[in-house]
């Protein structure tokens, strides 16, 4: 990522402001609550005054009812300012904590709606990486605009009020520290960003070369390379350390850069004071009043200013997750149609299409009837998936088209069309959820007779009866607890299930014991009959039962078709196809 010499908090401001929209009403309630707590918290200060200065004057009787009004107006303010001190807590926290729940919210949101050409374009780790941290890192920026912000301006006006109105002489005094306090911090600011910068990316080397070393264990000990990882280890965290620091020591100066002006403002304000009180143009009341505005103005200072470094930190993970809300979704042109049946079968006219600059289908044309089982077959990297793909409108063509009866697949609604649609994929992919919960991802109304009659056709009821927790039995992280046969079955037992119009299979090449190969086998062999006359199966096919079942070979090579036919008639014909089957099936 290129790097941006300034910090670019306007549009981030306004991307988090506009994200306030909903909250409107909370959030001018928020700056009411806010207000009182402030005017309570002045008040307290300023009733100081009257005790210092008024008391003097009176005498014995008088005394105490005055004693005793300012113990009323005393207990009357903290009254109110616990009620609003604690309103305010709670309200600028739901505002803070919304705001980023709603960022989680939208980010997942738009993350599983962007086109699947972002997912595979993209090392996951780095997705996740953005998710998980740079949505953490929302949270200190929001909290600077719906809490720091909102509620110290507050306290820094009233305190500034309550000095102005004990002495405003003493006040411009003071006050003329305020900007020149702005300039150095906002320089800081800058730096400190910079260095936090440059320490993130040192972390993200870093977290990379000890990846690096581990998923690598075998090669490394095998090499002797051990010590030479961990030295490169040792380095990249070192300067990690050093740029930490760096970043670190930036962010004391500018936090502790208030005490330096602060401290030069309490030097007028004493000196200043000093002579004010001695020439009697200042009571001891103003001066202690105005002492405690001038603390009271420290402490909300020292706090934006921390909060705005925090702010300043998180600025460049927020831009990150603003990026990705901005990469647009695959949205679909108005005018779409819904796809009601597949009698008319599905047909390729002239497909084409490339990832990048390759191409990697060539002017497919192809016509499939419901009712047909079609064995697609080819070396790898023929373009088996990417045709498979195309039908689920994962990707579009880049030119001809897809017909599915009369409509073309890139103007039918797509979620109309993947009701049609199942897919068996060669990673079967389990929830980590229950067996259960699994088989039923694909028909969520489906009975639990509906469940197990689909896995005992797909060899798989037994086996699941046979654990403790039967279709409960929770499978754990990508199915790990089960083994890939028995994962295979229950993705073929959902398939089953979801009895889909177009079913797309990818026979997984892994090795399986002949035990496991033959329920697999037999579990393939249901769900490919089960669709009887109605469906469209298409396999990616591996297995020799499966071409020699299949009502149609088309065997693809570079992306075009080089051969259709049944098995016998390839085999005899003793081109392509019939290679093929001497290397991969015949074994
Ligand atoms: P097969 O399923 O027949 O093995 P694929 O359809 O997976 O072949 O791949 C066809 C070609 O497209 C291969 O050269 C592969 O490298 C390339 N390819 C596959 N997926 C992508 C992708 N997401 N981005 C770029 N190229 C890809």
């Amino acid at each position: 990522m290129k790097s941006k010499p300034h910090v670019p908090i306007l549009p981030l401001t306004w991307r988090f402001l506009r994200r306030i929209g909903r909250y409107k009403a909370t959030l001018a309630l928020t700056i009411l609550i806010v207000a009182c707590a402030g005017a309570a918290k002045a008040g307290q200060i300023y009733l100081v005054k009257p005790v210092i200065d008024g008391l003097s004057e009176l005498s014995g009787e008088q005394d105490l009812e005055f004693l005793k009004l300012i113990a009323a107006i005393a207990l009357g303010l903290c009254g109110a300012l616990f009620l609003f001190g604690y309103l305010q807590d709670v309200y600028t926290n739901f505002l803070t904590k919304r705001v980023v729940a709603d960022l989680r919210n939208d980010v997942t949101e738009h993350l599983s709606h962007l086109p699947l050409g972002f997912h595979y374009g993209r090392r996951s780790g780095d997705l996740l990486s953005r998710v998980t941290n740079d949505i953490n890192v929302m949270e200190p920026a929001a909290n600077f605009y719906f809490d720091d912000a909102l509620v110290h301006p507050f306290a820094i006006l009233f305190a500034l009020g309550i000095a102005f109105k004990a002495n405003w002489i003493l006040a411009v005094g003071v006050v003329v520290f305020v900007p020149l306090y702005l300039i150095p911090l906002t320089m800081i600011g800058r730096r400190l960003r910079r260095a936090r910068k440059r320490s993130l990316e040192s972390l993200g080397d870093m977290t990379q070369t000890m990846m690096q070393t581990f998923s690598g264990i075998k090669i490394v000990k095998a090499f002797g390379m051990e010590d030479e990882q961990v030295r490169e280890f040792r380095e990249t965290n070192e300067s990690f350390f050093k740029k930490l620091m760096s970043a670190v020591r930036r962010k004391a100066l500018s936090e502790n850069l208030a005490h330096l002006f602060v401290g030069l403002g309490i030097v007028i304000m004493l000196v200043g004071g000093g002579f004010l009180l001695a020439s009697d143009m200042m009571t001891a009341g103003d001066m202690v009043v105005f002492a405690t505005a001038v603390a009271m103005m420290n402490t909300s200072i020292r706090e934006v200013a921390k909060s705005w470094n925090r702010l300043i930190e998180a600025s460049t993970g927020c831009e990150r997750v603003f990026e990705l809300l901005d990469i647009p979704r695959d949205t679909e042109p108005d005018g779409t149609k819904e796809v009601t049946s597949i009698d008319g079968g599905i047909s390729f006219e002239r497909v084409s299409f490339q990832y990048d600059s390759q191409p990697v289908l060539k002017d497919i044309d192809l016509a499939v009837r419901p009712g047909d089982v079609v064995a697609l077959v080819g070396r790898s990297g023929a373009g088996k998936s990417t045709l498979c793909d195309l039908i689920c409108r994962f990707y579009r063509p880049t030119s001809g088209r897809i017909l599915v009866g009369s409509l073309d697949l890139a103007h039918v609604r797509l979620r109309s069309w993947l009701k049609h649609v199942a897919i068996v994929t060669q990673e079967t992919f389990l929830f980590n959820t229950s067996i259960l919960e699994n088989l039923r991802f694909g028909r969520p109304d489906a009975t639990l007779e509906e469940v197990e009659r689909a896995a005992q056709a797909a060899n798989i009821h037994e086996f699941i009866k046979g654990l403790p927790r039967g279709y409960e039995t929770v499978v754990g992280e990508r199915g790990a607890k089960l083994s890939g046969g028995e994962r295979q079955r229950i993705a073929i037992a959902r398939a089953i299930l979801r009895n889909p119009d177009v079913l797309i299979l990818d026979e997984a090449t892994s090795a399986l014991d002949a035990e496991n190969e033959r329920l697999v086998q037999d579990a393939l062999a249901n769900l490919i009959r089960a669709g009887g006359q109605r469906r469209i199966t298409l396999v990616i096919a591996h297995r020799l039962s499966t071409v020699r079942d299949a009502d149609r070979i088309v065997v693809l090579d570079e992306g075009r078709v080089a051969e259709v036919g049944r098995h016998e008639e390839l085999v005899s014909r003793d081109g392509l196809y019939a290679a093929l089957y001497k290397t991969q099936f015949a074994s």
